[in-house]
């Protein structure tokens, strides 16, 4: 049951030099310069020329597919395990989307369980865009206490015009009704809230928090890189303490139509002052990428699930080796946003999950998730 890692440039996110990793069962148990444990029956991986990064925490993807907004010919198809190993992503985070009704929360935990079974240690919210919220036991606090992989409601459109345009009020009580759930439950609870182009952008989040006193970390907007006005009210929910989530999956006409793309939403917000430790990215994997055309839907793609790879090997090209605060915002972040404190860091006593890239090229090799090798040297093999 336990396997070293032995000379890896590790990235935990924060880069640590070259260091000897020991996994116990599905922990890390230690990481330090040197690790010799003579005697004992181990396996050893040499990750000399390799990079050793946490397994990517993806806030936002839909295992079950999404679209369905130009009838049911527009449906995106469902994502399975090996869509997420590829991608790097050990910690996938599923939600429904814009339909509810021809897609259930019902089919999501089966999806959510067939990864888990799978290897991974996939996680999923409850509800879809609408308020009144869909669960799957009739209350949203009761999923959370309930229902192990629920780790709060998502996405919830507002300021969207395919949303139900839910009122503060109606905000306020899902938010509370979540930090019951997140409290009784420990897993903390999260409102990821789907942003859409309309004018009222982070606006309601301001509003629920006014009027109450839940704590900022509770509200998670999404897509806030959509416009750069959004990006600006997400930096001034960032520097008071909120985390937001950038959409990382894009299109050439998205940005045509003023969305800003990942790593400039990042600099631009690290730069006015958002602290590196608040901005997460997530794929969107699964989710339709639609395409209109004087509001009319014009077409339609699905969001790959190895956004965040492709990403962090574009920002390996430019800087020689993994970034920090790009790997903090695929890792670290968004476990911290969604209350996962075992996930996303290099660390004793957090979760074997982990990413071997090539120094040089950052090709993903072997991927690790609690313990187990899901990918060895470009291959992968599933548990039995
Ligand atoms: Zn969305």
């Amino acid at each position: 049951m336990l396997t070293l890692i032995r000379n890896a440039h590790v990235f935990a996110p924060r880069a640590l030099g070259r260091r000897d990793v020991l996994l116990a069962g599905e922990r890390i148990m230690a990481v330090e310069e040197s690790i010799s444990l003579a005697g004992q029956e181990i396996t050893e991986i040499d990750a000399r020329n390799h990079w050793l990064l946490p397994g990517f925490v993806d806030a936002l993807t839909h295992p079950c597919g999404g679209g369905g907004e130009g009838g049911f010919g527009n449906r995106t198809g469902e994502l399975d395990a090996l869509d997420f190993i590829r991608g790097g992503v050990t910690t996938p985070v599923g939600a429904l989307g814009t339909d509810s009704i021809a897609r259930n929360l019902e089919t999501l935990f089966g999806q959510t369980m067939k990864l888990r079974t799978e290897g991974l240690s996939a996680l999923m919210y409850s509800g879809s865009y609408r308020v009144p919220l869909t669960t799957l036991t009739g209350d949203i606090a009761r999923d959370l206490v309930l229902v192990a992989p629920v780790i709060g409601a998502g996405e919830i459109a507002i300021a969207d015009h395919r949303g139900s345009h839910p009122s503060n009020h109606e905000l306020r009580r899902l938010a509370s009704d979540i930090a019951l759930g997140g409290t009784l439950s420990g897993k903390g609870g999260v409102l990821l809230l789907h942003l859409g182009d309309g004018s009222g952008g982070l606006n309601a989040i301001e509003e629920v928090l006014a009027s109450s006193e839940l704590p900022r970390r509770l509200l998670f907007p999404t897509h806030v890189n959509r416009q750069a006005r959004l990006l600006d009210q997400a930096i001034s929910h960032m520097r008071a303490g909120g985390f937001a989530d950038i959409t990382v999956s894009t299109t050439p006409e998205f940005v045509e139509a003023g969305e800003v793309t990942a790593l400039d939403a990042l600099h631009h917000a690290i730069h006015s002052g958002a602290p590196s430790s608040q901005v997460s990215f997530s794929s969107d994997a699964g989710g339709s990428l639609p395409l209109y055309r004087e509001g009319e839907l014009a077409g339609l793609q699905a969001a790959p699930a190895n956004s965040l790879l492709c990403l962090m090997q574009e920002a390996i090209a430019t800087h020689g080796e993994p970034p920090v605060d790009v790997l903090a915002a695929m890792t670290i972040n968004p476990a911290n946003a969604l209350g996962l404190v075992k996930h996303g860091r290099i660390a004793a006593g957090a979760n074997a999950s982990l990413l071997l890239l090539s120094q040089g090229d950052g090709q993903l090799k072997d991927v690790f998730c609690k313990g187990k090798r899901l990918m060895q040297a470009g291959e992968i093999s599933l548990p039995d």
